[in-house]
């Protein structure tokens, strides 16, 4: 494979300004440069591109290799892309960081009411919460589901704050800072405990509807559900219904069914329901980071190599 001209798409712009990637990139061989929906020719020129959306178009035009700045690669369509010889990439391995540090804040949010009282702070309220609603997140159990790379981010950031972490993956093999591993067959099991159960595993058909009404109901009914892996990986019917049952006491959601969440979602209203725009792994960097495994993987195409991330 030989890459002359790699093309950014324009949906970058959800994440970061393409132009900060362009210039970023401007010392690869090939030339890089901005790619709208609008510039078919100029789509029609790349045989790399790198992009947050998938376009059809991008089936008809001489692609070798697309780059997906997410880790999630659910939007694409796998099996059209490997019919039309187009390898896929994805961005997993970036994450850990930034959404290990969302999680764990929103934990001590949570934990430290610190929530409630930037919605008081709006309307200049002085309230002080209840003697017994503030705890602390040392010893507390969080049950991480999926430990890949945000999984292990979370896990990290949630042992070095002293919780008791435990997790569930799909063989039970020991994970770094994880005190008890459970395979995925034993997932009520591994939530039962738990006062933070943390979604982390991609949207599959395996893991769509991962926790649902059986699982909210396996949970404490003072535990919080985080979730930071996709909307559909949870039945959101059924944790709102678990929410407003007093089955599980809160949630930090990044992710929903559909997004942006409608302005009717009773989420949204919810005292101890944390809503975040899929943000949790927005930070300054990310284009550094998308930029770095490019290289890497315009340095393995040269070398004739295994490409990094490879999906399809
Ligand atoms: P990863 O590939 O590093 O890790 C995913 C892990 O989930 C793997 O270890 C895999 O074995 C495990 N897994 C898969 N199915 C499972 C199951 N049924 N039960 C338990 N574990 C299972 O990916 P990652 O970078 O950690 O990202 C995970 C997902 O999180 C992505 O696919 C994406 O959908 C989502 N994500 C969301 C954000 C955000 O901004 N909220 C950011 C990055 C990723």
């Amino acid at each position: 494979m030989q890459i002359s001209h790699l093309g950014i798409h324009e949906s970058v712009e959800a994440v970061f300004p393409p132009e900060q990637l362009r210039e970023e990139l401007s010392a690869l061989d090939p030339t890089v440069a901005v790619v709208g929906d609008g510039d078919r020719d100029a789509l029609a020129d790349c045989d790399a591109l790198v992009t947050f959306a998938y376009r059809e178009s991008f089936l008809d035009a001489d692609l070798e290799w697309i780059h997906s700045i997410q880790a999630g690669y659910d939007r694409f369509p796998l099996s059209e892309l490997e019919e039309a010889g187009i390898i896929l990439t994805n961005s997993t391995g970036i994450h850990g960081t930034s959404v290990g540090e969302t999680v764990l804040g929103t934990m001590l949010e949570i934990a430290r009411r610190l929530h409630r009282f930037s919605r008081q702070q709006v309307a200049h309220e002085w309230t002080r919460p209840d003697w017994d609603e503030p705890f602390t997140l040392q010893h507390e159990p969080i049950c991480v589901v999926g430990l890949g790379t945000l999984g292990q981010g979370i896990a990290k950031r949630a042992d070095a704050i002293g919780m008791h972490v435990t997790g569930v993956r799909r063989s039970a093999e020991s994970v770094p800072h994880v005190r008890t591993v459970y395979a995925n067959d034993d997932l009520h099991e591994a939530i039962s405990d738990a006062r933070f159960v943390a979604l982390a595993t991609p949207l599959t058909d395996e893991t769509e509807g991962l926790m649902g009404e059986a699982e909210f109901d396996a949970m404490r009914d003072d535990a919080y559900f985080v979730n930071v892996a996709r909307g559909d990986c949870a039945d959101q019917d059924a944790l709102v219904a678990a929410l407003q049952g007093g089955d599980i006491a809160g949630a930090a959601l990044d992710v929903f069914e559909e997004e942006p969440l409608p302005e009717d979602s009773p989420l949204w209203d919810m005292d101890d329901v944390i809503v975040t725009p899929h943000a949790a792994a927005a930070e300054v960097d990310y284009y550094r980071h998308i930029a770095e495994l490019v290289r890497e993987n315009a340095q393995h195409i040269d070398a004739d190599e295994e490409l990094t991330n490879r999906v399809v």
